[in-house]
């Protein structure tokens, strides 16, 4: 069997159509029900039947963040309380949280999305699932775990933290496949040695799924190396239930986004038009089956490019490309707009370079200037100051040539940075005094 769903995943582009605007009658005579989309279909003069094509759906304003924020709690929600059985937070890394409520139904089809996410990476269910990651309000915990255990795998509920103990269990119920953000990956595998094991003989893992956060091709590659087996990326975010959005499939081709749950657009973040097939932009998505709080033309912020053309693995639905970080991400140094991603790109590209890095902006006799403190491997250490020199240079070179600033280079010590809980911090302002974090 090749698909969770064959018919779904393989429905022709006319059909996906026909489905996605079929749902979407349904999405926005619930949405009606709630005081938010109420008040916006009356301002804007939309009757939910009047929505029947994409250029329709584009009379329907876009939500944002600060939209959710400011009908915290329930404003978005189009049934009573006694219908909802589950809420879930975002991470909060960008601001205040925002609540997304559940009904039985959606939680079914959320899990139903993961299962059919995890199967197109090529999980089973003879495999022994291990999900490192939060659970609790974070989505990516029990997103994961409902997911696993629609599609029959084992699931071990690890949670976060405590590596040796991860290894512990790894070892003791063979596990084969596991779950995590990328930033804690990279020091995942650094226990392993301290443990003097090595996960390619001393486990049975074979796949790894990734994601909740940007992360470089670079990164992916680093992965796949120390660990021996192949990772793919998840993305997915609270608003749109979490986990499962879009995912890879066995080619790691880019991201099949699941269109028959979401309407996908991408658009100018400064015009808000769409941009052309395959250019960057910003995406928007609106839900299709979630009945307690659907939510319409949601601007995600994460910036990225459909991929043109057919995935080999016969799946229709579109694919999008790795996430090139949010638009408040970006920051302007000298005039010139920076991604964190591109930094991380050059980093990882050099084998001398350890697991994590730090940009720190700030105002240096009133112009800004940036500094990347780099951690170097173990091995980098060879009682050669010269080599470290040589190394810091061809840094700068490098960083200078990707982002045509020159920016301040420190190497340090291995595992020296500071380290985040949940979702790493790779940016910090000093410029506002503030903190930005890179996702
Ligand atoms: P928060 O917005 O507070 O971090 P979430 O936990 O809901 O809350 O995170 C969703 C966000 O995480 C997405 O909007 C996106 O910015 C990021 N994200 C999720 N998956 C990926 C991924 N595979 N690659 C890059 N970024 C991702
Ligand atoms: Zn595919």
């Amino acid at each position: 069997m090749t698909y969770w769903e064959p018919q779904s995943e393989t429905l022709s582009r006319s059909e996906l159509t026909r489905l996605q605007f079929d749902r979407l009658g349904k999405t926005l005579e619930r949405a009606a029900k709630s005081p938010y989309y109420a008040e916006v279909f009356k301002r804007h003069n939309i009757e939910p039947g009047s929505i029947r094509g994409l250029d329709d759906l584009r009379r329907i304003p876009f939500t944002t963040k600060e939209d959710l924020r400011n009908h915290f709690p329930y404003g978005l929600l189009t049934t009573p309380i006694k219908e909802i059985v589950r809420l879930h937070c975002s991470s909060g890394t960008t601001g205040n949280p925002i609540v997304v409520f559940y009904n039985q139904h959606d939680l079914a089809a959320w899990a139903n999305l993961v299962a059919r996410s995890m199967f197109a990476a090529g999980v089973r269910d003879t495999d022994v699932f291990q999900n490192i990651c939060g659970y609790g309000l974070f989505t990516g915990g029990l997103g994961f775990q409902y997911g696993a255990e629609r599609l029959g795998a084992l699931t071990i509920p690890a949670g976060a933290g405590n590596s040796k103990r991860q290894i512990k269990l790894m070892q003791d119920f063979g596990t084969t496949v596991i779950h995590t953000i990328p930033s804690y990956l990279m020091r995942f595998r650094a226990v392993f040695d301290e443990m003097c094991l090595d996960p390619c003989k001393h486990t049975k893992l074979r796949i790894i799924l990734t994601g909740a956060e940007p992360h470089s091709e670079e990164t992916r590659q680093r992965v796949q190396k120390l660990f021996g087996v192949k990772a793919f990326n998840s993305y997915g975010l609270s608003e749109m239930n979490g986990p499962g959005v879009a995912f890879e499939c066995e080619h790691q081709t880019g991201m099949h986004v699941w269109e028959d749950s979401y309407i996908l657009e991408v658009v100018d973040p400064d015009t808000l038009e769409p941009v052309e097939p395959g250019k960057t932009g910003e995406l928007v998505f609106t839900t299709l089956t979630r009945e307690a709080q659907p939510i319409l033309r949601y601007r995600t912020r994460d910036l990225t490019r459909v991929i043109p053309g057919d995935c080999p693995c016969g799946r229709t639905h579109a694919r999008i490309d790795r996430i090139q970080g949010r638009s408040d991400d970006m920051f302007i140094i000298k005039g010139v707009n920076v991604f964190p991603i591109q930094i991380e790109r050059i980093l990882m590209s050099m084998p001398e370079v350890g697991n994590d890095y730090l940009i720190v902006l700030d105002t240096v006799k009133g112009a800004d200037e940036v500094s990347v403190q780099v951690e170097v491997r173990p091995e980098t250490f060879t009682g050669s100051m010269d080599a470290l020199e040589k190394l810091r240079q061809r840094i700068v070179r490098d960083l200078h040539d990707e982002i045509l600033v020159t920016p301040k280079v420190e190497l340090v010590e291995p595992d020296s940075l500071p380290k985040s809980e949940g979702k790493a911090v790779r940016v910090k302002d000093l410029r506002n005094k503030g903190c930005l974090s890179q996702q």
